[in-house]
């Protein structure tokens, strides 16, 4: 196997979904309801960390439902041999919709044109589609009015190939330190479905949080919440009070292939951007931006060296340009790294880059640093 590969802890993973269940346990709630579920985000590949098998660990660990973002990713998990129920969280086309009632994906639902469409698809089929009416109160994305909730609730459930099986909304800055456009959110939609309850429609499951609300507001928990990057060991943003012990699940490295001492003034990789200042000592990194590792992180980031035999562990910065495959770091000039050390890029260890780190160096969220992590990565798997 390659140097370059991403660890994913899924020791973390069931410690962070864990943690995530205790807060939801202990919230307060209304008399006998239940403890809200959970709708764990699976989408893109589970930001990057393998979707198949991260899914099997989050229904091990008390999770129901799965979500993804596209038929393939859910047909993907079928494949798998995962029966779970799985909402698709974006809109197919309508050349898909007959495999989303094949495959018994439930689909986020806003509009009657699409409502009519799968139950059309699901009559072909000769199943009951299972759909989520989904409700835009400020995110401006995809859902109705809520004003137009209860009629759409309300074909909904009186079409004999469809079922309501939920009622749900998303929050664009759960993740801010202003809480009122949220909790007015939360305000509306729980109007809403109490309209749509009070119009003689059963529901369904109700559910609205993602991870920014799991973290910050219990009244938006409803029947189940939908968390994704706290799972992942990651805050949404910087703007939220750290409640929550998350350990990051992945570890991206790789190893030192080459290395050479250079004189000052030599310069390093494409650009020539980077000068010695020092005689130092160069190590060369086989991984690139065609990995997940920014080009914008040229001379910007650090990586963790584990030199030597004993392992000294230190930081190293990134010299000259991030290449397609490679980059070179420099080591200093007393190092005594050697050919074949391990360097971690990010990962849950205090010492080095964490995904927040490297999201902050290149203007982005911990989100897209996991997700970029390339295809050719392999991911190796480690369980407690
Ligand atoms: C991705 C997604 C989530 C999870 O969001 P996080 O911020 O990662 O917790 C929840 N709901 C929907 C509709 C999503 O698309």
């Amino acid at each position: 196997m390659r140097a370059t590969r991403a660890i994913i802890d899924l020791g973390n993973y069931r410690h962070n979904l864990r943690v995530i269940k205790e807060r939801l346990q202990q919230a307060d709630r209304p008399r006998g309801r239940p403890v809200p579920g959970m709708c764990v985000a699976v989408k893109a590949d589970a930001y990057g960390h393998g979707a198949t098998a991260l899914a099997r660990v989050a229904l091990e660990e008390g999770a129901e439902h799965l979500g993804v973002a596209t038929v393939d990713e859910a047909v993907r998990l079928r494949e798998a041999g995962i029966t779970a129920p799985i909402l698709l969280y974006s809109l197919p086309l309508p050349e898909e919709v007959e495999e989303v009632c094949r495959t018994g994906i439930s689909p986020f639902v806003a509009d009657e044109e699409y409502c009519d469409r799968i139950a059309a698809a699901a009559e072909r089929v000769g199943t009951t589609a299972r759909i989520h009416l989904k409700i835009d109160t400020g995110m401006g994305r995809i859902g109705c009015r809520p004003d137009e909730a209860v009629s759409l609730a309300g074909r909904i459930s009186s079409n004999p190939n469809l079922e309501l099986a939920g009622i749900a909304t998303h929050f664009p800055i759960a993740d801010a330190a202003d809480r009122s456009f949220t909790e007015h959110q939360i305000d509306v939609f729980g109007r809403t479905v109490k309209d749509i309850r009070e119009a003689g429609v059963t529901e369904g499951i109700v559910h609205a949080a993602n991870s920014g609300a799991v973290i910050a507001y219990p009244a938006a928990y409803f029947d189940m919440v939908r968390p994704g990057i706290a799972t992942y060991g990651y805050y949404p943003s910087h703007d939220q009070e750290r409640i929550l012990d998350l350990r990051p699940v992945m570890q991206f490295e790789s190893r030192i292939v080459f290395i050479k001492t250079v004189e000052p003034g030599t310069s390093v990789s494409y650009g020539r951007t980077y000068r010695a200042s020092r005689r130092t000592v160069i190590g060369t990194v086989p991984a690139g931006y065609a990995d997940g590792f920014n080009r914008l992180l040229s001379n910007q980031a650090e990586v963790l060296v584990f030199e030597g035999e004993g392992a000294s562990v230190r930081r190293a910065a990134v010299a000259g340009r991030v290449c397609m495959d490679q980059f070179m770091i420099d080591l200093g000039p007393e190092s005594r790294a050697r050919k074949y050390d391990k360097v971690v890029l990010f990962g849950p260890d205090p010492r080095g880059p964490s995904g927040e780190e490297i999201a902050d160096l290149t203007g982005t969220i911990p989100y897209e640093v996991t997700c970029a992590v390339g295809a050719r990565v392999p991911r190796v798997y480690r369980d407690e």
